[in-house]
């Protein structure tokens, strides 16, 4: 049986930042929230969100015999900005390397120290079952059961010590635990409205959130030509939007990110409105790239 003790020692000394386990079960509360957001078509042209329901709500039909789900964060917090008047890039867009890579590569690690550990058969050999934005799973709901924070009213999973600027990545296990971490259940939020007031769409007013509204959606996910009435909001910003992270109190206090490969480029970081009009659209493509999910 795996010790819930030795797995947060086994994930601190990997290098993650914070780290919880839950139990496997269906999500059933959360499957329904899903079913309708999908009948309202508020996924837009996501269309991937619409395959592998079941997986999506169930990690033991993701991978069967799953027991125990492991959630790792990472902090991706910059401490320096953009040069004033350039096109916005989020500030996971900011980071050295492709996170996803950097996260497959702590999640690795991780598995490799607790095979080391428990044996292979902990984990599936058939089914993948390490996962960064890679894989029909509720991320967030997730890090919330597994303790490590709540999901605010910005739809984001709010750690009190890291903020939002974290990165999550999971791990699914084919063995119990002797204990699991207390599901996080205090309320964040309470009668703060910063981030609906800073939303340039509207769209977290929206139940459920409606992802065509947003200014992520619209520069990162979107297949569909850019409605008329969003041209102005996304004048200047090449990639994703940070406006409900930034004004969350929850991330007014929090330190840089400690791991190189997610701090700033440099590089990126200095180009100017001139620069980057001066990049061609396929090198701003090459730059962007490794933001692609
Ligand atoms: S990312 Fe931007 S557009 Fe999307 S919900 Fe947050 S503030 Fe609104
Ligand atoms: S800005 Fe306020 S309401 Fe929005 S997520 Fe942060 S604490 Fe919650």
């Amino acid at each position: 049986m795996l010790a819930l003790s030795r797995l947060m020692e086994l994930a601190a000394a990997t290098g993650f930042d914070s780290c919880g386990i839950a139990r496997a079960h269906r999500l059933d509360h959360d499957a329904l929230i899903l079913s309708r957001w999908l009948e309202l078509q508020h996924h837009g042209s996501m269309s991937y969100m619409t395959r592998d329901f079941e997986k999506r709500v169930n990690p033991e039909a993701l991978v069967p015999g799953c027991k125990t789900v492991m959630v790792c964060i990472l902090s991706y917090h910059k401490s320096k900005k953009q040069v004033e008047g350039a096109p916005f890039v989020s500030e996971s867009g900011l980071s050295k390397c492709d996170y996803h890579l950097v996260m497959k590569s702590y999640l690795q690690k991780l598995e490799n120290l607790i095979t080391r550990e428990y044996g292979a058969e902990v984990f599936s050999a058939s089914h993948q079952h390490l996962f960064c934005d890679s894989a029909p799973i509720l991320e967030r709901r997730w890090a919330q059961l597994a303790g490590i924070g709540a999901i605010g009213k910005n739809r984001q999973l709010i750690s009190p010590v890291y903020g939002s600027y974290i990165h999550i990545g999971i791990l699914l296990l084919n063995q119990e635990a002797d204990n699991y971490s207390q599901p996080f259940t205090d309320n964040l939020c309470h009668d703060c409205s910063l981030c609906l007031n800073a939303c340039p769409t509207g769209a977290l007013r929206d139940e459920p959130f409606d992802a065509r509204k947003c200014v992520s959606y619209l520069t990162v996910e979107r297949k569909e030509t850019l409605p008329d009435k969003y041209k102005k909001t996304v004048e200047n910003i090449l990639y994703g939007c940070d406006r409900c992270a930034q004004v969350c109190p929850y991330n007014s206090h929090i330190q840089p990110t400690t791991h190189e490969e997610l701090s700033a480029d440099e590089a990126v970081l200095n180009m100017t409105a001139d620069d980057w009009q001066h990049t061609s659209r396929r090198q701003k493509l090459r730059i962007l790239r490794r933001l692609a999910k």
